[in-house]
């Protein structure tokens, strides 16, 4: 059971900036029309998307939140983390974002020709022109296989090619956790641990993870996303308790097409946890 519910804050989102389908202003449109006063947009390795959804937020009365969602590597494991209240010109961290960028650039590459190595077109051209500075992410390569009728949706793609162990899945030398951490913490940010749950980790290894980013510097947990299992969100909780670690929520919505995400909706924090966004000098409205 999930309960994704209407929400005065969401802390995860994603534009045109990266993988997500609505340019900022269009987001930012879509997110205050369900009802959100305060808004992060976290973009892939990425903070190009902020000025403009600053100025949309600025003209419907808004709160954004500098935001960014970092790809880095604990042992084998792909993790995300969250930045938020970042500067997003701290000019270490746009060195960081920029060698991001071009290890996405270099992938892209090798995607593309382990999926004509299936027997695929040549999509790498498709996949480029609607992707930010002409550097496709997975899933700008599976709207290509979509839109040339090789795969029936996005889901179906990752399924086939590019999901961990699929023929066009490639391993990556992201940065380390700590790593990730600290570029957030040296740009004036606070670091989340985005959507532990999709991690698919036993107990065990969910606690290793969440002690080593506690240990690392890290400030919250991502508690609640939307879709997100009760027990789940329980379980973080508790885990937030345990180690001292502030709770953050986000729906992690990339556009229309995922039409079981919507913005502004996902379960709610458990009252224990102690809201991420008092790190951040944010009240909840009327409390
Ligand atoms: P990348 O950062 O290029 O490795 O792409 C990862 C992104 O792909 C995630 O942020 C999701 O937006 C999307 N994604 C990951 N797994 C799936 C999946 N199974 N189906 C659809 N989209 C996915
Ligand atoms: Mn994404
Ligand atoms: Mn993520
Ligand atoms: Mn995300």
């Amino acid at each position: 059971m999930n309960q994704n519910l209407p929400s005065w804050i969401d802390l995860h989102l994603h534009s045109t900036a990266s993988d997500g389908e609505l340019i900022p202003a269009d987001l930012v449109t879509a997110v205050a029309a369900a009802g959100v006063k305060v808004m992060a947009l976290t973009d892939h390795d990425s903070v190009a998307g902020l000025a403009p959804a600053r100025a949309a937020c600025a003209a419907l009365g808004l709160q954004l939140v500098n935001g960014v969602e970092i790809s880095c590597r604990r042992e084998a494991l792909d993790v995300h983390v969250v930045g938020l209240g970042i500067d997003p010109d701290h000019p270490a961290l746009t060195e960081h974002l920029g060698a991001q960028m071009a290890r996405r650039a270099a992938r892209a590459q090798v995607i593309n020709t382990r999926l004509v190595k299936e027997g695929i077109p040549d999509l790498l051209e498709m996949a480029s022109a609607g992707a930010p500075q002409g550097i496709p992410a997975r899933p700008h390569f599976a709207r290509a296989l979509v839109a040339a009728g090789i795969c029936k949706d996005e889901k179906d793609a990752f399924g086939k090619y590019l999901a961990l162990g699929k023929p066009a899945y490639v391993k990556m030398d992201w940065p380390g956790l700590e790593e990730a951490i600290g570029w957030i913490r040296e740009a004036g940010g606070v670091a989340v641990l985005a959507h532990p749950h999709r991690y698919k980790l036993t107990r065990t290894k969910l606690d290793l993870l969440l002690r080593h980013f506690r240990d690392a510097g890290g400030n919250a947990v991502e508690v609640a996303v939307a879709n997100q299992e009760a027990t789940s969100v329980q379980q973080l909780a508790d885990f937030c308790s345990r180690y001292g670690l502030h709770a953050s929520k986000g729906s992690d919505y990339h556009g229309p097409s995922m039409r079981w995400v919507q913005p502004g909706k996902m379960p709610p924090l458990p009252s224990r946890c102690q809201p991420v966004w008092s790190l951040l000098g944010i009240l909840e409205p009327n409390s």
